[in-house]
């Protein structure tokens, strides 16, 4: 299925153009516009699907195959010295495109992307509601 106005569904399936790296029957491998780092690319499925929750596990398992394939090629090509795998789903996550994508974002030492967040400690008291709440 594809969305009518989902601007990811038309780069995936090329009616869009975009600075692709690697294609295949199911997904297109793009250049984000606005990269943390030189190489930021997004894992796009031709399929729409808003979010990780609406993906069927057959194309969740070619998702993230796809990305250590790429991660792996991107070391390889940008010389990079590490590499993250994010993906966003839902507003509060930061997800600002409603269809599912990974972002693949290759790592320079000192690169300053800044991809990181505030440590706070486990409290006894969440430790103990999560936990019950997991065993429930
Ligand atoms: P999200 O915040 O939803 O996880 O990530 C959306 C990503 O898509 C952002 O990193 C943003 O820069 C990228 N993006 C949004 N629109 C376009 C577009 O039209 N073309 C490309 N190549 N990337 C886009
Ligand atoms: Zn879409």
């Amino acid at each position: 299925m594809k969305e009518e106005k989902c601007i990811f569904c038309k780069l995936a399936n090329g009616e869009i153009p975009s600075a692709t790296i690697y294609e295949n029957e199911d997904f297109r491998v793009i250049l984000d516009l606005n990269p943390a780092t030189k190489g930021h690319a997004l894992i796009l499925p031709k399929e729409h699907f808003a979010n990780i929750f609406e993906m069927p596990e057959e194309w969740e398992m070619k998702a993230f195959a796809l990305a250590k394939k790429m991660g792996a090629k991107m070391m390889e090509v940008l010389k990079c010295d590490g590499f993250n795998v994010i993906q966003n789903n839902g507003a509060a996550a930061g997800q600002t495109v409603f269809h599912f994508h990974i972002h693949l974002i290759p790592r320079y030492e000192n690169d300053g992307a800044g991809i990181t967040w505030v440590q706070k400690t486990l409290s006894e008291e969440d430790k103990k509601e999560i936990l019950e709440g997991f065993r429930a």
